[in-house]
């Protein structure tokens, strides 16, 4: 719950997260090895229960998913109203605690595996955690370390939120008074 704290209801009040479908557009210059990341993780969070899913698409996207090297990001930040960033940015609209639509910029020009690690925190942003944790082994650790794969503390995290239980506009007392009592494995089922 703490976790869930720092990354989510830490920058808001109530529960957020994805109703419908992800449908991710990708732009730019991704490598083929930028693709098949993109495949693997949407493969992995494809298999949390009650996640509404991602897929790839050529049109009707809510996610625009842009890899540029270094010299277009300016041009990028601006046409996004983005704010200034590192390796990656997730900028998302919600309403009502949905959220509807996100953008993401991947600097294109920088190592492959510290690339794929950027790529992977990015999606963690996009599908609702917010923030950042104290915790150094999670992906989304303030470090600004991006780790490879997701620590078991995020995939639990990742299932506690996206759990049918869970709703939208959902307090945090609400939330971790469901979890309250509950073992790891109970969550987990
Ligand atoms: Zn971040």
């Amino acid at each position: 719950m703490n976790f869930i704290y720092e990354t989510q209801l830490s920058r808001v009040q109530t529960i957020e997260k994805w109703a419908s479908p992800i449908q991710i557009k990708y732009d730019g210059n991704p490598t083929k090895e930028d693709i098949a990341v993109l495949k693997q993780i949407i493969k992995e969070f494809n298999t949390i229960d009650g996640f509404p899913g991602m897929r790839i698409v050529s049109k009707n996207e809510n996610v625009l998913l842009i890899y540029a090297p270094e010299e277009d990001l300016p041009e990028i930040r601006q046409e996004y109203d983005l704010s200034t960033f590192d390796k990656g940015i997730c900028r998302r609209v919600s309403e009502n605690g949905e959220i509807k639509s996100a953008v993401i910029v991947i600097e294109s020009d920088i190592e492959q595996a510290y690339k794929n690690s950027v790529v992977l925190h990015e999606f963690f942003h996009l599908i609702g955690f917010y923030g950042h944790s104290y915790d150094e082994t999670s992906v989304m650790n303030r470090e600004g370390e991006p780790l490879p794969k997701l620590s078991s503390v995020d995939t639990l995290a990742f299932e506690m939120l996206y759990h049918p239980e869970i709703k939208i506009g959902m307090a945090y007392e609400e939330m971790n008074a469901y979890y309250q009592d509950k073992e790891t494995a109970e969550v987990l089922k």
